[in-house]
């Protein structure tokens, strides 16, 4: 945002102030907290294990804190942490649902947290059986024949299984080039279609926030397609309404079908993408079928693909015997080859194994029935107060604008902030891009009607102040350790090296 078009208050809110955070210098010189115990293996002269020219000249510099202190570090930064544990976390496109307790038990039963990626397979049958039977699930759920697990997240998949495009391209003796996106896609979709070697062309959306079916036959009709990658439910929350039409005229035109399944919270058990004419579908088992992913850490994102894609998913594929018994098969000549080391974050799958198999065909419905009502529900309540782009029924997400806002000179970014003040955590804010000044919102399956309410009266709140006070909406937030950041330079120039204030008091001095 150019600083231009910031009020003073914005700008006093982001620039004006010293960061209030000084709990990381916490070293005091001769303080310790370590204990180390006697040495019980033979006392060898230094020299025979670590050789002069390898070894320090200086101690280690590391921070020196009393055992206390580092507890009570610990302790308050875990509480400054705003996570789904703490409370409502509608942030949309991520679904920040709760993540039962019961998974986390299982990923780490000893048997799979203690596997060795070498181990035999003979010894690994368990953990074998748990992938195969995940893949099984995944077909089911998608419509479709086969999956691999693989792919660390859902750009890992897409990229992955662009590939399998490629390979299904090349065999049918072909290879056209262009990949269609419609305008609503997360920026994974065309970052993936670059990385894959293809060029990403944009299709524009229509009046109902769908795919605009005349510029689609237009693109088309220019040639060379290699496929669609199509987000459904959109990243506008909406079904697509002409899909079989888009899945009719892409594989007229020789393309093949991807389905960013991201969003599957809202279909499963309900709409499959394999019956609507998909060949290539990922999920993100982070956001679907629960792991905690937070701060980007470890998710899943396997593909499930159509039957002339088989042959071509990455080595190995989890096989099963006659006898019962599991094998890795790597022996799969037209196979893309290993797209990670091993057999993807099996961590992750344990979890979306378990989540699957508590709540089964019936209750993987219920929570997606539960996530639609849930986000209908908070749109209700947010109607008359922000411009809602699309008058549809939303799925299990929706986008509002906060444009009426404006007139009071406040922005979509400072509702955000504000959110945070009563205790929500902010929506996505500023995508999708086709929708000015946006607020997407996700409320998950897991918000009961009371927190629903609470989120709904949030905003409520949030909308009245910036009509009553929009100079201290524009300072928000105000009852939190930080205060606005600069995001850029906290991304570009982030500190993370340890400081000692013994060197600041020297250069102060
Ligand atoms: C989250 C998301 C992705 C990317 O998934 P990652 O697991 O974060 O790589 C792709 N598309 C959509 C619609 C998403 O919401």
């Amino acid at each position: 945002m150019p600083d231009g078009e910031m009020s003073t208050a914005c700008r006093e809110g982001i620039l004006g102030r010293e960061p209030r955070l000084t709990i990381f210098e916490r070293s005091r010189p001769g303080r310790g907290a370590a204990a180390t115990p006697a040495l019980d293996v033979p006392d060898k002269p230094l020299d025979e294990v670590v050789p002069a020219a390898l070894r320090r000249t200086r101690p280690a510099r590391l921070p020196e804190v009393a055992e206390v202190d580092i507890v009570r570090h610990f302790t308050n930064l875990s509480a400054l942490n705003y996570g789904v544990d703490n409370g409502a976390y509608p942030l949309g496109s991520c679904t920040m649902k709760y993540n039962p307790r019961v998974n986390e038990r299982a990923a780490t039963l000893e048997g799979f947290r203690g596997l060795h990626p070498y181990q035999p397979e003979s010894l690994a049958q368990g953990a074998l059986e748990l992938l195969y039977t995940l893949e099984g699930w995944l077909c089911e759920i998608a419509g479709l024949a086969r999956a691999t697990l693989q792919p660390a997240a859902g750009a890992h998949g897409e990229l992955t299984g662009l590939l399998l495009m490629r390979a299904a391209h090349e065999a049918r003796g072909r290879a056209p080039r262009r990949i269609v996106i419609p305008d609503t896609a997360h920026g994974t979709n065309p970052a993936s279609v670059i990385m894959a070697g293809y060029d990403p062309v944009a299709v524009s959306s229509d009046a109902r926030g769908g795919v605009d079916m005349d510029r689609l036959r237009e693109i088309v009709a220019e040639g060379d397609i290699a496929g669609l990658m199509l987000t459904n439910p959109s990243t506008l929350g909406l079904f697509e309404e002409h899909i079989l039409e888009i899945a009719e005229l892409v594989h007229g035109a020789g393309g093949l079908l991807y389905y960013d399944g991201a969003n599957s919270n809202a279909v499963l058990g309900i709409s499959r993408p394999g019956d609507m004419g998909f060949d290539i579908v990922h999920f993100n088992t982070h956001k679907t079928f629960s792991t905690p992913h937070g701060g980007g850490g470890p998710g899943a994102g396997p593909i499930v693909v159509g039957e002339e894609l088989v042959p071509f998913l990455p080595v190995p594929t989890v096989e099963k015997r006659d006898d019962g018994t599991y094998y890795l098969d790597h022996d799969r000549p037209r196979s893309i080859g290993k797209v990670r080391t091993f057999y993807g974050n099996v961590g992750v799958l344990v979890r979306a194994y378990a989540y699957i198999r508590a709540l089964g065909p019936d209750g993987l419905r219920r929570v997606s029935e539960r996530a639609v009502l849930n986000a209908n529900y908070v749109l209700a309540g947010l109607r008359d107060l922000f411009d809602v782009p699309f008058e549809r029924r939303c799925m299990h997400e929706f986008v509002v604008s906060a444009t009426p806002l404006r007139e009071h000179g406040v922005r979509a970014m400072d509702v955000a902030k504000r959110l945070l003040d009563h205790g929500v955590h902010p929506p996505t804010t500023y995508f999708p891009l086709i929708v000015d000044e946006a607020l997407m919102v996700e409320p998950t399956e897991t918000e009961s009607r009371e927190s629903l309410d609470r989120i709904v009266e949030a905003f409520r709140t949030v909308a009245r102040e910036a009509a009553e006070d929009p100079e201290m909406v524009c300072a928000a937030p105000h009852t939190l350790p930080v205060r606005r950041l600069d995001e850029a330079s906290a991304a570009r120039k982030p500190v993370v090296r340890q400081r000692f204030p013994e060197d600041e008091g020297a250069a102060a001095s």
